[in-house]
């Protein structure tokens, strides 16, 4: 195994237990440090910090898998690893009203690279780069083992793989049967068709299912706007409660076709509803030269920032966006705002929702916060994977 040896002083992070390693830190490597391949890394002194594995293709040269030098990286390591994120899942969410959800969640389960999500019956699984990719046969076995899936899917098609991994783009069936067209989940005890072969991310935005829960709870007898409805998530929860009627917005009339059928296969009344197939951004200009209002307004747009550097366009783009909305709310009226880009973290955008209500003109309380669910776990000392964030606000009378 090779060992990388970093710059005095650049073993902070890894003592925080920090998984990346940039490539900055390294002053020098010693023997066979071979890119996708485990490798031991050392501060200046030779004091062991950690094992994980390389590739200097990345700015992040090392993600660690281990801080304990006792630890090998082999088949019962990985085993241990999937089965605390296992034991985490069970934990939270041990009752039959939900089968979707992430299983694994790359460096914040301490896998990085991995992301493993669950569909009912079917497993969908990501492997990201050139070093999880090594042990992707390890990983399915024992999947396949524990789980005993009818299906294994793979979706391992993010642009990071190719561009940092020169890894090209694998998606299709791995083990056991294909998946259907739809497979069929439940959330909180609602149904819902998901297309794990071709929907957006793996199928489904399982980030948003607590959220959409505490969101409903404003909706009944209401008019609700769901602006990024996708595949009618926000909506749906929202007549579980009695919404008196939603209007569900997305640019894809895919999704929208979808967004019915499952408020059908719940028996909700999916033809008073609105579904618009249109750019969110000017839906809500119209509304408002056409004089129309809602009780609840729920925003959940797709990341605007994949990084600091459009920061800006993006601070611009969810102020627009809720200014917008705000001004399409009836006085105690409720908005639901949503943000899933890393780079803005939740004091930033609450700054911008503040901003937006000024420009508005409208006094708005938050009445509370939202973020991601527990099987999507932010690791304390790695804060990179805390990324969704939401205010449920109230329009002041
Ligand atoms: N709220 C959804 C997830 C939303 S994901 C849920 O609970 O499942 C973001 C959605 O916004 C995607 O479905 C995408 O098709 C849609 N979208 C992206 N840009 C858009 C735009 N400018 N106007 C309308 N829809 C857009």
């Amino acid at each position: 195994m090779g060992t990388l040896i970093l710059k005095k002083g650049r073993e902070k992070s890894l003592l925080n237990r920090h998984p990346w390693v940039f490539s900055g830190a390294v002053a020098h490597k010693q023997g066979a440090v071979r890119r996708g391949e485990v490798v031991e890394v050392m501060d200046a002194a030779g004091n062991f910090l950690g094992r994980g594995y390389y590739n200097d293709r990345s700015q992040i040269v090392v993600r660690i898998l281990t801080f304990q030098e006792e630890e090998e990286i082999d088949e019962a390591f990985f085993a241990r690893r999937l089965e605390a994120a296992l034991r985490l899942r069970r934990t939270l969410l041990n009752n039959e009203g939900t089968t979707a959800y992430r299983l694994v969640f790359a460096e914040s389960d301490r896998l990085p690279g991995l992301v493993v999500d669950r569909y009912a019956d079917f497993l969908v699984v990501q492997f990201l780069t050139l070093g999880i990719e090594q042990w992707r046969e390890t990983i399915l076995d024992w999947l396949e083992w524990r789980l005993q899936p009818r299906g294994i899917y793979e979706r391992s098609e993010a642009e990071a793989r190719e561009v940092y991994e020169g890894l090209s783009r694998r998606v299709g069936r791995v083990r056991g049967e294909e998946p259907p067209e739809l497979v069929e989940i439940k959330e909180h005890g609602y149904r819902f068709w998901v297309d794990v072969r071709q929907g957006q991310k793996t199928g489904f935005y399982l980030d948003q299912r607590d959220n959409r829960a505490q969101v409903a709870k404003y909706c009944p007898g209401q008019e609700v706007l769901n602006a990024f409805s996708y595949t009618g998530g926000f909506g749906l929860y929202a007549h579980g409660v009695g919404a008196r009627r939603v209007v569900h917005v997305d640019s894809s009339q895919a999704v929208l076709d979808l967004a019915r059928r499952n408020l059908e296969s719940n028996g909700f009344p999916a033809e008073t509803d609105e579904y618009l197939a249109e750019n969110v951004f000017e839906v809500l200009r119209r509304f408002r030269e056409q004089g129309r209002h809602f009780d609840v307004i729920i925003l959940d747009p797709p990341k605007f920032a994949a990084t600091r550097s459009q920061l800006e366009k993006a601070t611009r783009g969810y102020k627009d966006l809720n200014m917008n909305a705000l001004h399409l709310l009836r006085p105690g009226g409720i908005l639901a705002t949503f943000s899933c880009s890393g780079a803005v973290n939740a004091d930033l955008f609450q700054k911008i929702v503040f901003g937006a209500s000024v420009d508005a003109g409208r006094e708005v309380h938050i009445l509370e916060r939202c973020a991601q669910p527990g099987d999507h776990p932010v690791l304390l000392s790695f804060p990179e994977g805390e990324y969704l964030k939401g205010l449920i606000c109230r329009v002041m009378e």
